[in-house]
């Protein structure tokens, strides 16, 4: 949806297309090279490249940014007969987070009929070139299911494991805030980064994409100001001489 909106105001999406390099134009903006070989000038470049962000950083700016890939898991289970209408929204059922260990969440039963997706919030450090896609390695499923039988043995099966499992990424933040900065360097104002979402990313993308917009667009995020949001606190030098950043210890 959101490209298919962008598309309608002009942009262009280019998918499969990996970007190698970012350099600095020779009559300023910025040069972005793909593996392909083509290049793209710009006045300025927004990089947001999820678990890939600290690897494409590392390359272009030459300093460490800690945002770390977690290999996660989508896990779907199915629901006991008889149960199905009460794991629905419609009949009440809610989103919830179990903040306890393992840190559990689930969402009402509806994409895949009959099933419930609850899920592990984490998982292994990975490397998102070369992931472990069938299992992400650990006992995630293992756990997710201990958990269910404490507390849903009524509704949702576990014998046999879960019915599907899909791979996913986190891209970790040691303190779980978003990155959301001008790279900086020799790049200044002109490379604007958002990285970071920790898992919670999505539902801020309207919002961090204006954001990201007129960073790069004014050199400042004008409508975060006038909302009284402190860009600072996701600035990439929290993390000067301080690895957990926002975290308090
Ligand atoms: C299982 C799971 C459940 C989640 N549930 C929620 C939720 O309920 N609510 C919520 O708010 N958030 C949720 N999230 C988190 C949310 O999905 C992320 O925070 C969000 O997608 C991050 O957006 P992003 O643009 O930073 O990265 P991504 O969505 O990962 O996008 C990065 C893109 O950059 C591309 N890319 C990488 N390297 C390059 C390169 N060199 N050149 C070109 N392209 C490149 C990648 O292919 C990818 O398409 C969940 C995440 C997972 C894994």
């Amino acid at each position: 949806m959101f490209q298919a909106l962008a598309a309608k105001k002009g942009a262009v999406v280019r998918d499969k297309t990996e970007v190698v390099g970012v350099r600095k134009g020779p009559e300023g903006g910025v040069v972005v090279t793909t593996g392909t070989g083509e290049e793209f000038h710009g006045a300025k470049c927004v990089v947001t490249v999820g678990a890939w962000t600290s690897k494409l950083v590392r390359s272009v700016a030459g300093f460490e940014l800690p945002v770390q890939p977690l290999h996660t898991m989508v896990l779907y289970w199915r629901i006991k007969p008889g149960r199905e209408r009460v794991l629905t929204a419609e009949s009440g059922f809610p989103t919830f987070s179990s903040y306890c260990d393992p840190h559990v969440y689930s969402t009402p039963s509806l994409e895949l009929p009959g099933l419930i997706k609850i899920n592990y919030d984490g998982g292994p450090p990975c490397d998102p070139d070369s992931r472990d896609w069938a299992s992400g390695g650990g006992d995630v499923a293992d756990r997710v299911a201990r958990w269910i039988e404490e507390f849903m043995p009524d509704h949702v099966e576990t014998a046999g494991g879960p019915v599907s499992r899909r791979s996913c990424m986190y891209s970790m933040t040691p303190d779980k805030d978003f990155v959301i900065d001008f790279l900086g360097g020799e790049f200044g104002e002109d490379v604007v980064v958002g990285a970071g979402f920790s898992g919670h990313g999505f539902k801020m993308g309207p919002a961090v994409g204006r954001i990201l917009a007129e960073m790069a667009i004014d050199g400042k995020a004008n409508t975060a100001a006038e909302a009284g949001v402190e860009l600072g606190h996701y600035g990439i030098n929290r993390f000067d001489g301080n690895p957990v950043g926002n975290a308090k210890n």
